[in-house]
């Protein structure tokens, strides 16, 4: 079986072929609107970016959606989960609508409200059960999993651990509450290590479920109560509580896999015939968005792609990013895959920003996302790509 997948360039070579307007044009020929019915209330997943990095997507052409989804008769909100961490820049709502603001994303500029998904601290969401390759069940965000429909609007990428980070990467990790996305990234849960800790109490304070107190002395972590996602190493000033890198699966594998079974999570729960995903390949970055710096793109701005199928969607993007050539000063340029036909998300192990996450064996394997997404039959590999102007 065959998926097919629109795709529109980037030229513009006239003010009817904006992005914006190819956009628009993407989501009727795809038939977008099928997925919606009347008073539907439509999430349009987006990422809003990191601090001062500017390499994210568009507030324009997110607008574009919107004004689409207002015609199919939807109520559309844009919306966006909490990162790991408390503290960190988008760990709370307050900080991603913070960072939304800075990157230009507002009701005003989108036409439609911004609802972060999973609550205040991220800790708001339902438990879905799934029988995924790693993962038996997931927490989604509580506004993602209500939603009516969702349209995932991508940005195209690469990532310290998945390689590709597009589609399936919005779909999955990128809908979960800040619990649900930590037994993605980690394999245990953290420590206190009794020669640095002073007992000061601050992470006492910080911890939202009273998974640390003070016993005979001595600041003890109990584990069997740790949420894990919500950081509680980065506020400790002794650094006696264990790192979040120390704390990841040791293959990068386990990540990508893990991801895949979230985002068959998201498509059971809100249905398959109630989705439907779009690719903005531009700005294609090294590192995905939730760095907060932007290195120079690794290839030159590709497109848009729009489709029914996660996987097909997915192929297409990363498929014609290996076929461009390389930017000059590049990341691309820096790890020596330059030509077209080189694997630039295989190149990008190699990348120096990218050495705290290489596997130990080296192994470089960010294609069995797709595999791993045939197998869940969330979608195929099989695509035909159809141009428009
Ligand atoms: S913040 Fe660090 S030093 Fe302070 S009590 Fe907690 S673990 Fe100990
Ligand atoms: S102890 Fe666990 S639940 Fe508490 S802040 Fe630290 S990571 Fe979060």
């Amino acid at each position: 079986m065959t998926s097919r997948v629109y795709f529109a360039d980037m030229r513009s070579r006239s003010a009817d072929q904006t992005i914006s307007n190819k956009l628009r044009s993407l989501f009727d020929v795809s038939e977008m609107h099928k997925i919606i019915s009347e008073g539907d209330v439509v999430a349009l997943k987006v990422h809003l970016g990191t601090g001062e990095n500017h390499r994210h997507l568009r507030p324009e052409h997110v607008r574009a959606v919107v004004e689409k989804v207002q015609e199919a008769g939807g109520k559309p909100f844009v919306t966006e989960t909490t990162g790991i961490g408390l503290a960190s820049i988008r760990g709370t709502a307050v900080g991603c609508i913070k960072t939304a603001t800075l990157h230009g994303f507002t009701q005003e500029t989108l036409g439609a409200p911004i609802v972060i998904a999973d609550g205040l601290k991220g800790l708001s969401g339902v438990k879905v059960k799934i029988n995924g390759i790693r993962m038996r069940e997931v927490e989604i965000a509580q506004a993602i999993a209500e939603s009516d429909a969702m349209i995932s609007i991508a940005h195209v990428k690469g990532h310290p651990r998945t390689g590709l980070a597009a589609t399936l990467k919005n779909i999955g990790i990128g809908c979960l509450t800040k619990v649900g996305k930590a037994p993605l990234y980690m394999a245990k849960k953290p420590k206190i290590d009794q020669r640095l800790c002073n007992n000061c109490g601050v992470c006492i304070r910080f911890c939202p479920v009273g998974a640390i107190r003070q016993s005979r002395g001595r600041t003890e972590l109990i584990q069997r109560r740790c949420i894990v996602g919500c950081g509680c190493w980065d506020v400790c000033p002794q650094k006696a509580i264990t790192r979040w890198n120390d704390l990841h699966h040791p293959r990068n594998s386990e990540l990508i896999i893990r991801n895949v079974d979230a985002a068959a999570a998201v498509v059971k729960h809100i249905g398959r015939d109630k989705i439907a995903y779009l690719n903005l390949a531009y700005e294609i970055t090294p590192h995905c968005d939730c760095a907060d710096y932007g290195d120079v793109p690794m290839v030159p701005d590709i497109g848009v792609f729009a489709s029914r199928d996660p996987v097909a969607v997915d192929k297409a993007a990363s498929d014609a990013v290996i076929k461009a050539p390389g930017i000059a000063g590049s990341a691309a340029d820096e790890v020596g895959v330059m030509r077209p036909g080189d694997d630039k998300f295989t190149g990008l192990s190699e990348y120096s920003p990218f050495a705290p996450f290489r596997n130990v064996d080296q192994t470089r394997e960010w294609r069995i996302q797709f595999e791993v997404a045939e197998k869940l039959r969330l979608g195929t590999t099989e695509y035909e790509l159809v141009k428009i102007e």
